[in-house]
């Protein structure tokens, strides 16, 4: 179940709207339009997603169990296996 931030949305609020609160909102639930004290307008708060860099937590056997691949660049257009099931090498070289 998705918990949502709301804060007011106008200048007129109350002490509990003027700092986000949690709404614990299910899915079929209208989001709620007006603070359950004041009655004033309040407005979802937009947080900044949680976002995750993947290349630190890419173990080898983290790649392995999900069924990646990782290559390391050798040299130019050469690409070697460092962790998988793919392929020892790839070669970006088209040339027959
Ligand atoms: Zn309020």
């Amino acid at each position: 179940m998705p918990i949502y931030e709301y804060q007011a949305a106008g200048h007129d609020c109350c002490d509990y709207c003027v700092t986000a609160y949690d709404v614990l909102q299910k899915l079929s639930d209208d989001p709620p339009k007006f603070c359950p004290k004041c009655h004033n307008p309040v407005r979802r708060k937009i947080s900044p997603p949680n976002v995750v860099s993947p290349t630190p937590s890419l173990s080898q056997s983290n790649i392995e169990k999900h069924g990646l691949t990782q290559f390391k660049k050798v040299e130019k257009g050469v690409y070697e296996k460092t962790a998988g099931k793919g392929p020892d090498y790839i070669t970006g070289d088209k040339t027959p």
